[in-house]
Formats: structure tokens, C-alpha cells, sequence
């Protein structure tokens, strides 16, 4: 057991003194989101769940926590120099809000084909829209001249230590908000969420399970603990889109952390996050994206033996208005 524990200690390399510490720095910042009971999932599932209300963070998803603790983090030089990414989804607006309060210049480039209430969601947050070629790769490449010619740094959105410690304080709030908590799900992409709250939850309370949950459709960290390494997974669309992409063929940190903290994985099907969207709205009262709803569908689906005193992270709430109108009135939608 002895080398087991010392393999853990290695693959774990954000601790909970770093994300104690990101939680003082951010703290005057973010929101620290309610934590619910759900009787209606306790109901269901003949225990107690409770949600965590984090898709009422600042910017619509816990993103924000791990994007302020790294522009907080940056150097002085750093900040007046600013920084540059691509993301037009939950990093990149949770960025856009960060680099803001912070006084640092952000900017966010993006391809044409971006539709304009993505280019006027991201500026109304405070950064300024750079927009460049026809797709994802030519918007990267006006960030990578940023970068070389400006010194702007980048932020990734999970694949860093800042952002990991940053996500972690969610953790941090959980375990300050309930006590003796058997199992808590969370959704998993690309790891940052999942390493960071694993990483502060098994600290205080090794014995809690901490289960990950994916979409069938492209679960690209599933498939690398598989494979026992990071590999490429085809990208599908999904009505969890939030939890689209990659891990990161050089992934330095939530690989190793995820397979070291993390004690199961669910994947879902299309029809179980819809269900889950619809169960948020109806029975929780609140508009949640496919990405935050894959906890609440995944006890509603009957995928999480034997849950106890469970916690659900809903972890976003941007999701398209018309998308969600016909998610919660039962219409088939298109991904
Ligand atoms: C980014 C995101 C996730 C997944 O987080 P990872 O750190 O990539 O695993 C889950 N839900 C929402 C709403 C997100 O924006």
C-alpha cells in the first residue's frame, strides 16, 4: 500500500494548502452558490442528494473560480501585458469577467462564423473581440501571434495548476456546507473541475466517492484512463457541449489526477441529459445547460449505485434559450 500512496502523492500535484489559497483570493469575488437539498431526486433515489447551485456563478459556471485565481495569480508584468485565448464558451467569458476585475487586458479571438450574440456576450463581459479567419485553428493562430509578439500570456481551461486549485475552492465550499458526505458527482471533460474538487474533498475526506460523469458521445478522458494515457477521442456533438474536446495529447496534470483521485466514471446518453435539463427545470426550478444537468441524469438514469448522502455539482447554466425551450417541452432538438 506504502507505494500506492506514494504514486498518489506524485500524480497530485495541486494540494489542498493551494486551493485554500486560491479560495482566499478569490474569495472577494466570486459567489459562494447554495447548496440544496433536492426532494425530489431524494425522492427518487431513496437517499438524500443535494445540488450545488454553481451554474449561479458569476459568468454561468464555475469556470469563473479557476479563471480568476489565475489572472489574480499572474505576474505585475503579466497583467499589464494581458492576455489572449480562443474559447467563446464558459472559459472564455469566465476569462473575459476575470481579466476585468483584475484591470488586465484580455482579448478573445474568434472565427467569423461565431455567431454575434457569442461576439457580444464575450464583450459585454469586458474583453475585446479579435475576430480572425473561418475557423477555431486560424482564430489560434491570431492568439499565438499575441502571444510572440505582444508577450500576452494564455490561460487553458483545465490543464493548469491555477485553474485546477481555483476550480478546487468549489470543493472547498462543498465540504464547508455539509458534512459526512458519501458520494458527489462530477462532470468531467477535461479534468480540471474533477481534479480540483477530488483534490480538496479526499484531503478531508478520504472515504467519499468521487464519481465523474461524461457523455457517451466523445468522453475523451474516459477513453485515456482506458488506454492509461491521454489519447484522441472523435468529436461528436452533444447536448452537454460544455464537456466537448479533448484532454490534451501532453496533458501534465488532471490525467495523472483524475486516474489517481477519481473512483468511477458514468457516460451518458443524449436521452439521459435531456432528461436531466427537463428534471432541473420542472421539478428544481432552475435553467441548467446539458453539461450541469449530467449529474441530476445521472441518478435519474439509475447509474449511481448506491449514491447515501450524494451531492450533484450543477456546473453551468449557459445553454441556448431556444435549445432549452424544446429540451424542457419534450420537442426534439437538433445538436
Ligand atoms: C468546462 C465545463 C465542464 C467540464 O470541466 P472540465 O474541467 O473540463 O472537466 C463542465 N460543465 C460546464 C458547464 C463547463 O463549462
Amino acid at each position: 500500500m506504502g507505494s500506492v500512496n506514494v504514486e498518489i502523492a506524485e500524480a497530485v500535484r495541486v494540494s489542498l494548502a493551494d486551493i485554500l489559497q486560491a479560495k482566499r483570493r478569490i474569495a472577494p469575488h466570486i459567489v459562494n452558490t447554495p447548496l440544496v437539498a433536492s426532494r425530489s431526486l431524494s425522492k427518487r433515489v431513496g437517499s438524500d442528494v443535494y445540488l450545488k447551485f454553481e451554474h449561479r456563478q458569476h459568468t454561468g459556471s464555475f469556470k469563473f473560480r479557476g479563471a480568476s485565481n489565475a489572472v489574480l495569480s499572474l505576474g505585475d508584468d503579466q497583467k499589464v501585458k494581458g492576455i489572449a485565448a480562443v474559447s467563446t464558451g464558459n472559459h472564455g467569458r469566465a476569462l473575459a469577467l476575470a481579466a476585468k476585475q483584475a484591470g488586465t487586458r484580455c482579448v478573445v479571438a474568434m472565427s467569423e462564423l461565431v455567431p454575434q450574440n457569442k461576439r457580444d456576450g464575450i464583450s459585454a463581459l469586458g474583453a475585446e473581440v479579435v475576430i480572425h479567419g473561418r475557423s477555431q485553428d486560424e482564430a489560434q493562430k491570431a492568439v499565438d501571434r499575441m502571444i510572440a509578439d505582444e508577450g500576452m500570456a494564455t490561460i487553458p481551461p483545465f490543464d493548469h495548476p491555477d485553474v485546477i486549485a481555483g476550480q478546487g475552492t468549489l470543493g472547498v465550499e462543498i465540504i464547508e456546507q455539509l458534512a459526512d458526505i458519501d458520494t458527489v458527482l462530477v462532470q468531467l471533460s477535461g479534468g480540471g473541475l474533477i481534479s480540483g474538487v477530488a483534490a480538496a474533498i479526499k484531503a478531508v475526506s478520504p472515504t467519499t466517492r468521487i464519481v465523474g460523469i461524461s457523455m457517451q458521445r466523445g468522453a475523451a478522458m474516459h477513453a485515456s484512463l482506458a488506454a492509461g494515457k491521454p489519447v484522441e477521442v472523435e468529436e461528436l456533438p452533444t447536448l452537454a457541449d460544455s464537456l466537448g474536446g479533448g484532454i490534451g495529447l501532453n496533458n501534465a496534470y488532471t490525467f495523472a489526477m483524475t486516474r489517481a483521485l477519481v473512483d468511477e466514471v458514468v457516460l451518458l446518453d443524449e436521452e439521459e441529459i435531456a432528461r436531466g435539463v427537463h428534471h432541473a427545470y420542472w421539478h428544481e426550478e432552475e435553467v441548467v445547460e446539458g453539461a450541469g444537468a449530467v449529474g441530476i441524469a445521472a441518478l435519474l438514469a439509475g447509474k449511481i449505485a448506491a449514491p447515501g448522502r450524494c451531492v450533484a455539482i450543477l456546473s453551468g447554466r449557459n445553454i441556448d434559450i431556444a435549445q432549452h425551450h424544446k429540451l424542457i417541452s419534450n420537442q426534439p432538438v437538433a445538436r
